[in-house]
């Protein structure tokens, strides 16, 4: 069976990889969350790797699977111990707040924080000390087939993310070729990045990847004035939240698992999705609601108890969330 080069079917074995097998070089997997097109305005990453204490991901978990935004993180990192007026407990958050107001009713619907009126004012309290869960933020950026025009234009970005260190790791996956990576490619690329080379033709599997070249770790570079710091830090538990409320397999929601020709099947320890009418692993591009072949799950399928629970594709939604799940609580299968 073919995986294709598809740039998404290659994003999606990568980051079960990294699941089975972060880091490439250590001796024991290190425990973390994977999760795919996370970044800023300026950089979105293919694959973000979130190495974390295991103890205090435990802790993040009285606050709830969902991401926590910057302005619900705003407030419970900042939440006191004791009632305060929020204007007095909370840093100026740089915006008005008025709209600091209206976090604060959403993180009480969501049970993150405690508030009660004095008067007109609005007190907050908090439920718990929100833990610093994250050790390492790595960025990988996959391209299957790295040839010279490739590596020109990921130069720049991998520049940009060795300049901004926000991520401490940058790599590139690429497909083993059968040769080594060509030097003059390498040679394109900031030699801060690092070089995965990857084989799932015969599946994903922990063993699937090789480190060609080894990055330099980029926190030592980052700024030492201490608002850049916080501001570095700030953006790192954005994206690690993102990475914790969305995981990797949350391609669902674009694609069109209430499609007949929807399938996943099993490319070694990984599960990928597979278009019957197309016969290949299809890209999210094309699977979607411009697909000419899209048919309906027929009715039938609904009410024979299969897919679980019935409706639209629930049966391959419900397996997809139940492995995030399972991973988000640093299992493997
Ligand atoms: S036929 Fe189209 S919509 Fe249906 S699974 Fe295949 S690619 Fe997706």
């Amino acid at each position: 069976m073919s995986t294709g080069r598809s740039e998404f079917v290659y994003e999606l074995q990568v980051c079960r990889w990294a699941e089975l097998a972060w880091p490439p070089d250590g001796p024991a997997a290190a425990p973390r969350l994977v999760a795919r097109q996370l970044g800023t305005k300026r950089r979105r990453w293919d694959t973000v790797v979130v190495e974390v204490d295991p103890e205090k991901l435990a802790a993040r978990q009285q606050f709830g699977d969902r991401e926590l935004d910057s302005d619900l993180l705003h407030i419970v990192r900042h939440a006191p111990v004791d009632w305060a007026f929020y204007r007095d407990a909370l840093p100026h958050p740089g915006y008005p707040w008025r709209y600091v107001r209206e976090s604060i009713h959403r993180a009480d619907d969501r049970g993150l924080i405690r508030t009660r009126r004095d008067g007109n004012r609005i007190q907050i309290r908090r439920i718990a000390p929100y833990p610093d869960w994250v050790d390492r933020l790595i960025a990988i950026e996959n391209k299957p087939d790295l040839d010279a025009s490739a590596a020109r234009q990921l130069a720049d970005q991998l520049q940009h993310d060795v300049d901004t260190a926000l991520a401490d790791e940058v790599w590139v996956a690429t497909a083993k070729t059968g040769r080594r990576v060509e030097p003059a490619l390498l040679e394109s690329l900031p030699v801060e990045a690092g070089i995965l080379t990857t084989e799932f033709d015969g599946g994903v599997d922990a063993d699937a990847a090789a480190v060609e070249w080894y990055p330099t770790r980029l926190s030592a570079a980052a700024s030492d004035d201490s608002n850049g710091d916080e501001d570095r830090h700030s953006r790192r538990l954005e994206l690690a939240e993102r990475a914790y409320g969305r995981g990797w397999r949350n391609y669902e929601r674009t694609m069109r698992p209430d499609c007949r020709f929807f399938e996943l099947r099993r490319s070694g320890r990984a599960l990928l999705p597979w278009c019957a009418a197309k016969k290949c692993h299809q890209s999210s591009t094309v699977c979607g609601s411009s697909c000419d072949d899209f048919q309906p799950e027929p009715p039938a399928w609904r009410t024979r108890g299969w897919p679980i629970e019935g409706g639209p594709g629930k049966g391959i939604k419900a397996l997809l969330t139940d492995r995030a799940k399972r991973e988000n609580r640093l299992g493997s299968d």
